[in-house]
């Protein structure tokens, strides 16, 4: 305590007019009291740390004052304001719901409200978190609340005014705190550090602000935090460090790569991100917000709705210029499904790596409409409207495909036309499920015919990561047998999409050791499952 007090203390404010960010309510509240229009009981409403207690305070002080400044502040030299000053004020009681919650506490203050100010004209009381009081304290109280002796003030504070009763709502005059903005946050955080002696970077303490949510007294706490880390001299590159915030850049990186379509530098710069330590839904959420503030700017009239530095706030105007509304739309539905799916998601990984490469997917996805060239459409990745159709597919309407695909025998030897591999991948071809197909499809013709080759030709490859996929095969022999190709299949897929790296991995599935048993050796096996096999053996004396 001594020497050093907490910058949330030290720069409490004392008057209302350095009260920050909540101008409109300050002045009314000094013109009711020049013109001696007080309410008997006034709520504060509002988020945490935005100036509640700290104006009932000022509030309390100046009605006490015996001779107010002309322009409604407290003297701050009067026998009353000295009082308040060195916190020995009788004239002001203060109650925390959230710790002093019961009947007896209630009591104890209506028994307050009983005594008369011996100095000054008022006696206030401020109950902070009334919402927190309970049934029985309420009830106790609200008798009170009603019929104050003339001289009693009440001011009571909520985070969460849903949470009052109308009776207490319907007393008191009601007062609406605002969140801070960014702007007012830094301002004040500037001069909080010009007083300390302190340099600060503009950006540095606009993610101070960023954090503080809105809350002046949050944001000075991280202030004195990032203070004691910074040694004099507050960075942005410090503070990011020491909050542990992901920088903006990479999210204007991101987008710039979204918009050339540059998967690999997008594939890098999330490993990145996760490599610091960051959860990818803690990532996918600040994209999300970075798109959005993209979105906001691609408008004069909404740009003000950014709540951010001017220099930061230019860097989304330019951005903004480069992003077709629709993209952003798109984009932003994706992350946020992305969040949504996140939780329950058993590769959150993959998840987050999907959503990226589909957002960069939709940047092209706009053509048709705009009518210059001809749309380049890319299926999503895992295209599920299609998967669901096929499965859903009466048996009746068996599509032409769907049976040149079962009568494939199965060491495929001549494709069927419908089948037929294409020529080659388009030169632009994008990292997809579709093209990923093709390229194993087209890998496969350079091999001998053979089980290998047939395997390859039909297989669906499965995405384990961004630049990891899986073949599925039937039989373990030819897992083998396709191990000694995997590094020809991986250089030639990498090659053809244009990918910085790929993995390939060999799975067998459906492989069923009973279906190479001797027919002897099958019906022993079954017998040991169905013990009614052997006793129908015997009672018909069948040799089997
Ligand atoms: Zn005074």
């Amino acid at each position: 305590m001594e020497g050093y007090m907490v910058s949330a203390r030290k720069y409490r404010p004392m008057t209302f007019d350095s009260v920050v960010g909540q101008g409109a309510l300050t002045t009314t509240l000094k013109k009711s009291i020049q013109t001696g229009h007080l309410a008997h009981a006034y709520l504060f409403c509002g988020p945490r740390g935005v100036g509640k207690t700290t104006c009932a305070r000022i509030f309390a002080k100046i009605i006490n004052c015996m001779s107010p400044t002309e322009d409604g502040e407290a003297c701050g030299v009067c026998e009353s304001c000295m009082a308040f000053n060195e916190q020995r004020s009788l004239n002001i009681y203060e109650l925390d719901a959230a710790s002093n919650n019961g009947v007896e506490e209630i009591k104890n203050l209506i028994e307050q409200t009983r005594i008369p100010p011996q100095v000054g004209k008022y006696k206030v009381f401020i109950i902070d978190e009334v919402h927190m009081l309970s049934n029985a304290a309420f009830n106790a109280f609200l008798k009170t609340l009603e019929e104050p002796p003339h001289y009693v003030i009440f001011i009571l504070a909520t985070t969460e005014k849903h949470k009052l009763l109308p009776t207490i709502l319907s007393r008191c005059q009601i007062y609406d705190f605002n969140r801070m903005t960014i702007k007012d946050t830094v301002a004040h955080l500037q001069k909080v550090a010009e007083q300390e002696g302190v340099t600060a970077e503009p950006d540095a303490l606009a993610v101070i602000a960023e954090k503080a949510d809105g809350g002046m007294r949050d944001a000075l706490s991280i202030f004195d935090q990032v203070t004691a880390y910074c040694d004099g001299n507050i960075t942005y590159k410090q503070t990011i460090a020491n909050l542990n915030v992901l920088d903006y850049d990479y999210y204007f990186k991101l987008v710039d790569y979204f918009l050339g379509g540059q998967i690999p530098e997008i594939m890098t710069t999330f490993n990145e991100i996760v490599n610091k330590g960051f959860e990818g839904n803690h990532f996918i959420n600040g994209l999300n917000a970075h798109l959005r503030n993209l979105l906001m700017c691609r408008d004069e009239g909404t740009t003000k709705l950014l709540d951010t530095n001017d220099d930061v706030r230019q860097r989304y105007i330019e951005q903004a210029k480069k992003c077709k509304p629709q993209f952003l739309y798109r984009a932003i539905r994706k992350c946020t499904d992305c969040d949504i799916n996140y939780k329950l998601s058993q590769n959150k990984r993959l998840l987050v790596e999907i959503t990226l490469i589909e957002v960069a997917q939709s940047v092209q996805d706009d053509g048709a409409s705009a009518g210059r060239r001809p749309a380049k459409i890319l299926k999503p990745l895992f295209n599920r409207a299609a998967v669901k159709k096929s499965v859903t597919a009466a048996p009746a309407a068996v599509s032409t495909t769907a049976a040149a695909v079962s009568k494939q025998p199965t060491p495929a030897s001549v494709p069927t036309a419908k089948e037929a591999a294409p020529a080659v991948l388009p030169p632009d071809a994008k990292f997809d499920l579709e093209n990923l197909t093709r390229a194993v499809k087209l890998y496969s013709q350079t091999l001998p015919q053979g089980g290998v080759r047939a395997q390859l030709f039909r297989a669906t490859p499965q995405l384990l990561n961004a630049d990891t996929f899986e073949i599925k095969v039937d039989n373990p022999a030819i897992e083998a047998q396709m191990r000694q190709y995997l590094p020809a299949l991986s250089e030639y897929v990498k090659k053809a999409l244009k990918l910085p790296s790929v993995k390939v991995m060999v799975k067998v599935v459906e492989y069923n050791p009973e279906a190479v048993l001797s027919p002897a050796q099958f019906y022993a096996k079954m017998k040991e499952k169905n013990p009614a096999l052997a006793i129908l053996e015997k009672e018909m004396q069948l040799h089997l």
